[in-house]
């Protein structure tokens, strides 16, 4: 066999790899070319996709060092190019304006849109509204970001609807293909694939990324810091403020106004807060009221028996009580436990419910309501250890 011959099968083999690689192959427009925009552009580059993005920054070198083609605030261009696929990967906010901006008549008909938003039942109506019916519409949500993405995507959820997708009955197979080879891109960097209704995922969203995120609001506005004592737990509470924090608000603020799920979630929290915060005080209030008024051994009514809980001299009646317990249901400020001191049981602080109440060791002084709140032990922070 010459050698001629036994390159042959080899020949063959390179140019039906080359034959697939180029169906696979996809011209990806992205439009908004922002955090995130550049986070999947990279990826999309890599992974040997033509990719080009419009936005109105100046990511020129940003877009250079990435391999992708940019065209600043030149949307015409951009559509000229005639991308088979384009992202819509704008802030929430501004998806609308920037859609009814975008010159859709320049594209082909058939053009894939897909979005990346973070809410989904909006994006799915603006883009059936706003688009041509002959246009193929891909909603998806990365549930990952650039910090939660940085290395691989291996497990990280990518949930979808096919919104509308031509089938090969309509139009022949390349519009499914087209969609499949774009959400293979996902599915072969690791993502999990979850397929979805965008109703349901904003149900769903509300309840566990909108609270993620307010949580990781709330709790970069207490400002906390690292210290030499740090549980795991706390570790984690720092990880999530910091992830929080490098999202826009304009992010933050979309999750809220355009999914109804949301503000019912943040009432909920709100509320869960409040039930918290009433369990602690409702313990605090029944071990105090044992020790303002404990049992009389001669079986008298404790405000008879002359008792002073507080250490000093006289008192123990109800108007004494009332001025020193914290008021029920958790709204009082005033701190009654001390973790200071000694004797008496008191919180470790690691959730427990035990508390020394009123400085303990008997001689303890109970704070005015009012006073500046304590911490219940050492706190620690952390839920887990
Ligand atoms: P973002 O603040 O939500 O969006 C920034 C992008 O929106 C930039 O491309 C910016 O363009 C563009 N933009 C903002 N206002 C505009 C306006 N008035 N007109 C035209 N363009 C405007 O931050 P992001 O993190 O990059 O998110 C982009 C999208 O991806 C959002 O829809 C978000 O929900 C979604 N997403 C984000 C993450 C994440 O982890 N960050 C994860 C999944 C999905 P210029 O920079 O050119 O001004």
């Amino acid at each position: 066999m010459s050698a001629l011959d036994a390159a042959l099968p080899f020949d063959f083999e390179h140019r039906a790899r080359a034959a697939l690689e180029s169906e696979r192959r996809l011209t990806v427009g992205i439009v908004g070319f922002g955090t995130f925009g550049q986070f999947l552009a990279r990826r999309l580059a890599v992974a040997g996709h033509r990719v080009l993005a419009t936005s109105r920054g100046d990511y020129g070198a940003a877009a250079r060092a990435m391999g992708v083609e940019y065209f600043r605030g030149d949307a015409d261009a951009f559509c000229e190019e005639h991308p088979e696929v384009v992202v819509l990967a704008t802030s929430i906010l501004s998806a609308e304006r920037v859609l009814r901006a975008l010159p859709v008549q320049r594209l082909k008909r058939s053009t894939l849109f897909v979005d990346v938003l973070s809410v989904k039942a909006f994006p799915k109506q603006l883009l059936l509204r706003l688009l041509p019916p002959e246009t193929d519409v891909l909603c998806t949500h990365p549930m990952f970001g650039p910090d939660s993405g940085r290395g691989s995507w291996s497990g990280l959820n990518l949930m979808y609807e096919r919104v509308r997708v031509l089938s090969a009955a309509e139009d022949g197979p390349r519009r499914e293909a087209r969609a499949a080879a774009f959400l293979r891109f996902f599915a072969e960097e690791g993502c999990r694939m979850v397929e979805m209704p965008c109703e349901e995922h904003d149900r769903v969203a509300a309840s566990t990324q909108f609270i993620t995120h307010t949580v990781g609001r709330v709790l970069g506005a207490m400002d906390l810091r690292a210290t030499a004592i740090d549980t795991k737990g706390y570790q984690a509470l720092l990880e999530l403020v910091d992830n929080t924090r490098n999202d826009s608000f304009e992010l933050y603020y979309g999750l809220f106004l355009y999914n109804r799920a949301s503000a019912a979630e943040l009432e909920r929290l709100e509320r869960a807060l409040d039930t918290v915060k009433g369990g602690l005080f409702d313990e605090l209030h029944e071990i105090a009221r044992r020790q303002i008024f404990p049992p009389s051994p001669r079986g008298g009514s404790p405000e008879g028996s002359g008792s002073d809980a507080d250490g000093g001299g006289g008192g123990g009646a109800d108007e004494v009580a009332a001025e020193l317990l914290p008021p029920r249901g958790g709204g009082g400020a005033a701190a009654f436990l001390d973790d200071g001191g000694d004797g008496g049981g008191e919180s470790d602080g690691g959730g427990g419910r035990r508390a020394r109440a009123n400085g303990g060791g008997g001689g303890g002084r109970a704070l005015p309501s009012g006073a500046p709140q304590r911490r219940l032990g050492d706190g620690g922070g952390g839920t887990r250890r």
